[in-house]
């Protein structure tokens, strides 16, 4: 049997990290398998669904490298993979069933539905719906001749039970006193998730569905109508919900939520790739970082862990640094650049660029975040800004003036401007000085950077030339004098 799964997101919202996870466990069991992975549009929300939402799943995917066979923006024997696109056939498929007696068209209403609902509640029964206010076939048709609109429900057989074996959950039961006779057709000719979603996975020939836990209870529901449809259900995989590291429930206050702010946010998609895959897998043996095709041949749905997943930015963070040491100098730059040319809002120029080359193997060494390397190196590009606060603590001491003098003397003397020889000046500046590196260093630091946090210092001058670095110690001395 070829393994056929879908990712299905609904384009209401950015692209949550939960659902990428989804899409990334559809697609390591489509890979590992010789499979199809398919993306289709859950799009029968018309109000809710947007373009921008649209072109924030299919970035998102595309970032994490997640390449669909078939689906939306892809085509395939399926088409259209749009389920605003596919109205027709939900409402053929609701109107066979209709005509079979596994649904039928409902004429209860609001108020008889919410008595019926108060009085379970009150005897302390789920309430599940169970058809009780199902008129005749004859009384139904004459109604609907008359012009009466209805919602078509699905007629929950009963007494009775679904159970189904979830490749993560195991043997599931669902008594179907907890399921309704529920809606699958709206009075409107609209279909509800339920219909669409489960004639989607029996017309595309889904194999495996993947999908989040919270639709768990959907599941009855979705196999009650690909039976009345005469197929047989897919094989279901629940994966576990995500919390956050207080064991609440993922939710913003524990950090973002939306893959964009990730993927926006200077992290690699690679590292968030990793690190979504261990969101209730593991490769075993307290391996942390796992690449692609290890994952592709070592997942299984059958691994996967129940319990909920642990959410942790400060990891993801952790994980990234991992990854942004592990790239080599040219591969570095490669990310870095765009990230610091979209914060000055311009190319680089030559000079700069070959700065930041210069620098890639002691950026790589300090960064967590891409987004972080504008800072770091803005004192590489145009002119220098003095932090007030690094100035205000480093350059008022008595040494600081001493020091940067002593060094401007010494750098200017310099016949190779590499990094060995600057060093080599400045500690004979500081035993010439009688100054310790930390007193005799941080005012240079200071002059030259703009501020005592930064990259190394000899490579940092040495990347910035000779004729800048003196420039910026003659500037500071001027200010030192005022
Ligand atoms: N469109 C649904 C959602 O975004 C998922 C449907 C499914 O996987 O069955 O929650």
């Amino acid at each position: 049997m070829t393994v056929r799964v879908r990712f299905a997101p609904s384009p209401t919202g950015y692209l949550h990290v939960g659902n990428a996870r989804a899409a990334l466990y559809n697609f390591l069991y489509a890979r590992g398998r010789d499979g199809v992975f398919i993306l289709r549009g859950d799009d029968t929300d018309r109000a809710r669904s947007n373009d921008e939402f649209r072109r924030d799943i299919l970035d998102g995917l595309g970032w994490l490298g997640l390449d669909w066979d078939e689906g939306i923006e892809h085509g395939g024997p399926h088409e259209p993979y749009y389920q605003s696109r596919r109205f027709d056939r939900y409402r053929e498929v609701a109107a066979a069933l209709a005509a079979a007696g596994s649904a039928y068209h409902c004429f209860a209403t609001e108020e008889q539905l919410e008595a019926f609902r108060a009085e379970a509640r009150a005897a302390g029964r789920t309430p599940a719906y169970d058809g009780r206010f199902r008129v005749s076939d004859d009384e139904a048709r004459r109604r609907l001749d008359a012009g009466e609109a209805a919602p078509i429900r699905f007629a929950v057989p009963r007494p009775a039970a679904t159970t189904f074996r979830d490749l993560v959950r195991e043997e599931v039961t669902f008594d179907h006193d907890q399921v309704d006779d529920f809606v699958i057709l709206r009075s409107d000719g609209s279909p509800t998730y339920h219909l669409a979603s489960a004639v989607d996975d029996v017309d595309f020939e889904i194999s495996h569905v993947v999908r989040g836990e919270d639709l768990l209870s959907s599941t009855p529901k979705h196999i009650l109508i690909a039976a009345a449809m005469g197929a047989g259900a897919p094989t279901y995989a629940h994966l576990p919900l995500l919390m956050g590291p207080d064991g609440r429930k993922l939710s913003k206050r524990h950090g973002d939520t939306s893959l964009r702010a990730y993927r926006l946010g200077g992290y690699l998609p690679e590292a968030v790739v990793n690190y979504l895959a261990l969101l209730g897998w593991s490769p075993g043996d307290d391996v942390t970082i796992v690449s692609m095709d290890e994952m592709i041949s070592g997942f299984d749905l059958a691994d996967v862990n129940k319990n909920p997943a642990v959410f942790d930015v400060e990891k993801l963070e952790w994980m990234n640094g991992v990854y942004i040491r592990s790239l080599d100098d040219d591969e570095f730059v490669r990310r870095a650049r765009p990230v610091v040319e979209a914060h000055v809002g311009r190319p680089l120029t030559g000079e700069e660029a070959a700065r930041l080359d210069m620098m890639a193997p002691h950026l790589k060494e300090r960064t967590r975040l891409l987004a972080e390397v504008p800072g770091q190196v803005g004192f590489l590009l145009g002119d220098v800004d003095h932090d007030e606060r690094s100035w205000n603590s480093v350059m008022t001491k008595p040494e600081a003036g001493v020091a940067v003098a002593a060094a401007n003397r010494v750098l200017e003397g310099l016949e190779s401007w590499d990094v060995d020889a600057i060093e080599a000046a400045l500690r004979s500046m500081l035993e010439a000085e009688g100054l310790s590196a930390r007193k005799g260093l941080q005012p240079v630091r200071v002059a030259v950077t703009g501020s005592s946090v930064s990259p190394p210092l000899f490579e940092s001058l040495e990347a910035l030339g000779r004729e800048v670095s003196l420039a910026r110690l003659a500037v500071a001395l001027d200010r030192l004098d005022d």
